[in-house]
């Protein structure tokens, strides 16, 4: 799964039906374009069925989670017939999970009993809807075993905030794992601090202020132990959305890093078109690469670092709907 060439492609997992594969229980598929023709530029996509993994056919029988009152976990059935496939999933989850390791993310199918991330209902024997907060089988083991991998469901990536969360989780999660590859190394951790700093600030300011002192003193305890708490704390800073204040906020700060090498005019301008975002008549990207440009200018050596300035592709295009 490893792939160290320049233009390589980030290996993420997703539902093998959205992929245009027949694997549905009607024999169709759920294809997402967005998937394979604008994501699979830069990731490498691993189409994965959980129910034909498990050895089941396409078409098959239409499946849903019931509830089992002698067990934690409910019982995957055949709408019609209550036939159990629990068994053969819980095999074939126990088979791949260890297969996924490498992976930087999962766009997983919603509402499946298999597949979904969350919100998936769970029946009672009689039938009736009992609750409606369950993940489909494979995507609870998926993420616990796995709690850092971003995940998301395709349907979310509909929602130009999610999708753009979710992307830039799926990039800083690469460069942690890139790192953790190449080597755990004091430097390495703090230089990963270093370039995601403004990314952690405009995502969570309190994360943003528990993370630097977590790094104050890297002989305290071992450096393994350290960078899994902290790590743990990163992700889940980047889970939190940045809204318009953060972004605001953020680029506040970089303009102020940039203030001594520019004219008047330049920051005039980089203040006037954070406020024209603010007011919502221009994208976060217009803001942006005026503070790019007044960087390329400046070459304010910190900034250079800076992954806010550039967390994912341009061509993506996601800072043009923020
Ligand atoms: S939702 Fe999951 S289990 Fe169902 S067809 Fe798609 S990939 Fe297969």
């Amino acid at each position: 799964m490893k792939d160290d060439t320049p233009n390589r492609r980030i290996p993420v997992g997703i539902s093998a039906c959205l992929t245009g594969q027949q694997v549905r229980h009607d024999g169709g598929h759920k294809h997402s374009r967005y998937c394979t023709e604008v994501l699979a530029r830069y990731f490498r996509f691993l189409p994965l069925c959980p129910e034909m993994g498990a050895g089941l056919a396409s078409p098959r029988a239409a499946m849903r989670l019931v509830e089992a009152s002698d067990e934690d976990q409910p019982r995957l059935l055949a709408c019609r017939g209550d036939q159990d496939f629990s068994a053969p999933m819980a095999a074939f989850i126990e088979r791949v999970l260890p297969t996924l390791e490498g992976l930087r993310g999962f766009v997983l199918m919603a509402k499946s009993p298999s597949c979904g991330m969350e919100r998936v209902r769970v029946y009672s024997e009689q039938g009736t809807v009992s609750r409606r907060d369950a993940s489909g089988l494979f995507a609870g083991a998926l993420m616990a075993r796995y709690p850092l991998l971003p995940v998301e469901e395709e349907g979310r990536l509909n929602d130009d905030a999610l999708r753009e969360n979710f992307v830039e989780r799926v990039f800083v999660y690469d460069d942690w794992c890139r790192l953790r590859e190449q080597g755990l190394s004091a430097r390495g951790l703090i230089e990963f601090h270093s370039r995601h700093k403004f990314q952690l600030l405009a995502h969570c300011q309190a994360r943003y202020r528990r993370l630097g002192p977590m790094l104050a003193d890297l002989k305290a305890r071992p450096l393994e132990d350290i960078a899994d708490d902290y790590i743990a704390e990163f992700m889940a800073a980047m889970a939190c959305r940045a809204d318009k204040g953060d972004h605001i906020n953020a680029m506040l700060h970089l303009a102020g890093f940039l203030r001594q090498g520019l004219e008047d005019a330049d920051r005039a301008l980089i203040h006037q078109q954070i406020e024209a975002y603010q007011r919502g008549d221009v994208p976060l990207v217009v803001p942006m690469t005026l503070l790019r440009g007044a960087q390329s200018k400046v070459a304010q050596p910190y900034l250079a670092q800076q992954r806010y300035m550039a967390p994912y592709p341009d061509a993506l295009g996601l800072r043009n709907r923020l």
